[in-house]
């Protein structure tokens, strides 16, 4: 089969002919038919994070994005069927048991184990994943819809049900890329008020279509001010930018949160100081549980949360990373085999 393979992080990233996965015990293969691309397949690309460095598999096939279809499952599985479409998302496996996996909050499971990363991804016309761990896609969501939810969109979902968001709230999304035009849907759906920023005027016409009440330039000379008087209840950071960064925590009200979904590779300037005498809570959030991918997929299904996801081929995903490199991405792009 076809898989876009990294050698290591930092390394080479090559269009290979592989074998195709047989299922072990407890897994099922999923035929891929869309594999949204994230800036963690960047990032791994680049070698940015050596904190987890370790935690990559060598070679790695990138991709934890992923729509399937169930085309073979392997012994003791009997929560799955073949045929059955499902997503994956970069949850691989917890260990069940801790206080977390038994709060329902396994992503945060110190063994959690992830795909695209300590194990192969979806960037391939086959990946095998634990059947307790694939979540099935309702009808109606298209494969290219679906994809880029089960990162992004369970990401920026999860965070804001833990932000704790009240109708009438205003919340500041910064960047709107993959997780931030998702971010501005989600947040409309628990009946925020929303500000949307960027410094990309096509992101900005993106952010008012998908219903932002309000959209502003990160380099308004007045930005500090104007967000100060919206009265920010969270505030929600989707870029690495420092500049985003260092803005964050002055410009929400005292009592609120700053939720942290972008993965800089070098510290941000986040001002302890002011984040103390303010009482800001800082959160932040990779991916989210099953349920939380459940309840994604549903909005979707519903019509509430749309997707901008540009298709491309397997082959493309080096192209298609210079592009996210360079900031000339509008929404996600989605790689079919
Ligand atoms: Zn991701
Ligand atoms: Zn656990």
């Amino acid at each position: 089969m076809k898989a876009a393979r990294l050698s290591e992080p930092g390394g080479s990233l090559e269009i290979v002919d592989v074998e195709i996965p047989e299922p072990g015990p407890g897994e099922v293969r999923v035929k891929i038919e869309a594999s949204g691309v994230c800036h963690t397949d960047l990032h791994l690309r680049r070698g940015d994070w050596k904190e987890v460095d370790g935690l990559v598999k060598r070679p790695l096939i990138l991709g934890h994005e992923g729509i399937g279809v169930i085309d073979s499952i392997g012994a003791d599985v009997n929560n799955r069927t073949v045929g059955e479409r499902v997503g994956i998302s970069f949850l691989r496996s917890s260990c069940g048991t801790c206080r977390r996996c038994k709060a329902g909050e396994e992503n945060v499971c110190a063994a959690a184990t992830t795909v695209g990363m300590s194990h192969d991804g979806c960037h391939a016309e086959y990946v095998v994943a634990l059947a307790d761990y694939v979540v099935p896609v309702p009808e109606g969501l298209t494969s290219e819809q679906a994809a880029p939810l089960c990162c992004a969109g369970v990401t920026v979902l999860g965070a804001l049900k833990r932000a704790a968001l009240s109708p009438g709230d205003t919340v500041a999304v910064f960047g709107i890329g993959g997780l931030g035009h998702l971010a501005v849907q989600s947040a409309k759906t628990m009946g925020a008020r929303v500000v949307a920023l960027d410094i990309d005027e096509a992101k900005l016409e993106l952010a008012s279509a998908l219903g932002a009440d309000e959209v502003l330039k990160v380099n308004d000379p007045d930005l500090v001010p104007r967000l100060m008087a919206m009265d920010l209840e969270a505030v929600v950071m989707t870029t690495t930018s420092h500049q985003a960064h260092s803005v964050a925590v002055a410009t929400v009200s005292p009592g609120g949160k700053v939720l942290l979904l972008a993965v800089p590779g070098e510290p941000v300037p986040l001002s302890a100081v002011l984040a103390v005498f303010k009482g800001v809570a800082l959160l932040g959030q990779a991916v989210g549980s099953r349920r939380d991918l459940i309840e994604t997929f549903e909005l979707a299904a519903s019509g509430k949360l749309l997707c901008e996801v540009h298709t491309r081929p397997l082959e493309a995903l080096p192209e298609v990373l210079d592009d996210l490199a360079e900031a000339r991405v509008v929404g996600r792009v989605v790689l079919t085999p």
